[in-house]
């Protein structure tokens, strides 16, 4: 029987990159799913994802958007996979709205 460091169980989008960052630090890891990733039943699938810079729903998220996004180029870089493709957003809100207040303050 083998022994594992690490077990994850759920496989998306947080315990996909778990596994991969404990199996680079070294650690073997051992994955479950009730399904097959990528699939329909969780939160991972669709085609694409956004990282915005600038969060207004928690302003404290941005240190993490950005490490995020360090780690996505990484990622690309390593793959030579155009996984991750660069570009602007709107956001559109009353004037004076605490969003596109947040929306500046987090930017
Ligand atoms: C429509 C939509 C749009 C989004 N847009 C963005 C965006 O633009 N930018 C952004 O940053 N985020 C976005 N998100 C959020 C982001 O996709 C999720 O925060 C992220 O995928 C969550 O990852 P997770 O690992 O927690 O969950 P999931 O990726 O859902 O992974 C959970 C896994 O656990 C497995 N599981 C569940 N129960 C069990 C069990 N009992 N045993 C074994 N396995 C189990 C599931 O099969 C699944 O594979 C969006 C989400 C949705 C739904």
């Amino acid at each position: 029987m083998k022994i594992y460091d690490v077990a994850v169980i759920g496989c998306g989008s947080v315990g996909s990159a778990v596994g991969y960052y404990a199996s680079l630090s070294g650690a073997s890891v051992i994955e479950f799913d009730r399904d097959l990733p990528p699939h329909q039943q969780g939160t991972h699938h669709g085609e694409t994802r956004i990282i915005r810079h600038a969060y207004a729903e928690v302003e404290k998220y941005v240190p993490l958007l950005l490490k995020a996004q360090t780690l996505w180029n990484e990622l690309a870089q390593l793959t030579n996979l155009p996984i991750f493709s660069q570009c602007g957003m709107v956001n559109i809100a009353p004037k004076h709205s605490v969003f596109l207040k947040n929306v500046l303050k987090s930017a």
